[in-house]
């Protein structure tokens, strides 16, 4: 019933040349997927350019982060309104990237979930634990305690347009990706948590899994039932591994 997702965050990588060489190959192998939606994450002044690339296509586009503020003196942030005009269907909220660099707390992860969802865009909620609190047995109570967060003050319906990302940080760019079960008995705790409040849009909810997927371990994470596709940082920056890991996702 769910339809796979597949999203790559760019980070601060990219250039126009680079982009336009990556974009259009992603396109072209995008054509032979199966029933899987595609989306990138690319950097705020590469927007107008991947609107412009990918708007005759079937993916979507997002930026990174967005304020939580709708207009003002806020030097160099980035309205929900903003990213309206480049017709942005998703924005990253609360990567840990974020959340440990740039001092994205639980209340501001809340307030650019609700800034988003304001402008019609999609949030990918971002959560995870650190390796010491994986270690410490208390992966669940965290990763349980950022979505209540949200979930407390946006409502269980709002989360039909919300997309959750569990991102364990210890696999972020590190190579060491979560082995299958231990992603999918997150993803199925997460979903129970929703599941409480409103079993319809729990089982509704996409929850892809993000930290280390590369073409060798994809399928077997997108095989388990409450794996709903990923978010993919290194590996989506070349195009052919990128479309491995979609083609996993659409097996
Ligand atoms: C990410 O940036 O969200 C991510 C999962 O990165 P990587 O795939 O490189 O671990």
């Amino acid at each position: 019933m769910r339809r796979n997702l597949v999203a790559g965050n760019w980070k601060m990588h990219g250039g126009l040349v680079a982009n336009q060489r990556l974009l259009a190959d992603v396109v072209l192998g995008a054509a032979t997927l199966g029933r899987i939606e595609l989306a990138v994450f690319v950097p705020f002044p590469y927007l107008a350019q991947t609107q412009s690339l990918l708007s005759p296509t079937a993916i979507a586009w997002g930026a990174q982060n967005l304020s939580e503020h709708a207009k003002g003196a806020f030097t160099g942030e980035v309205s929900a309104a903003m990213l309206g005009d480049f017709a942005c269907r998703y924005v990253l909220v609360g990567h840990s990237e974020r959340r440990s660099l740039f001092g994205d707390t639980d209340a501001k992860v809340v307030a650019k979930v609700e800034a988003a969802l304001a402008h019609g865009l999609r949030p990918v909620l971002c959560v995870g634990e650190t390796l010491a609190e994986r270690e410490a047995g208390s992966t669940m109570e965290v990763v349980g305690a950022q979505l209540a967060a949200v979930l407390d003050r946006v409502g269980v319906a709002a989360f039909a347009q919300v997309v959750l990302a569990y991102e364990p940080v210890w696999a972020i760019g590190t190579g060491r990706t979560a082995s299958a079960e231990q992603a999918q008995e997150v993803h199925a705790g997460l979903r129970q948590q929703l599941a409480v409040l409103d079993a319809d849009v729990a089982a509704g909810v996409r929850i892809v899994y993000g930290g280390s997927v590369k073409p060798d371990n994809a399928a077997e994470l997108f095989a388990k039932p409450d794996i709903d596709g990923g978010l993919i940082g290194g590996a989506a920056l070349v195009a052919e591994d990128f479309l491995k890991i979609c083609r996993a996702a659409g097996e």
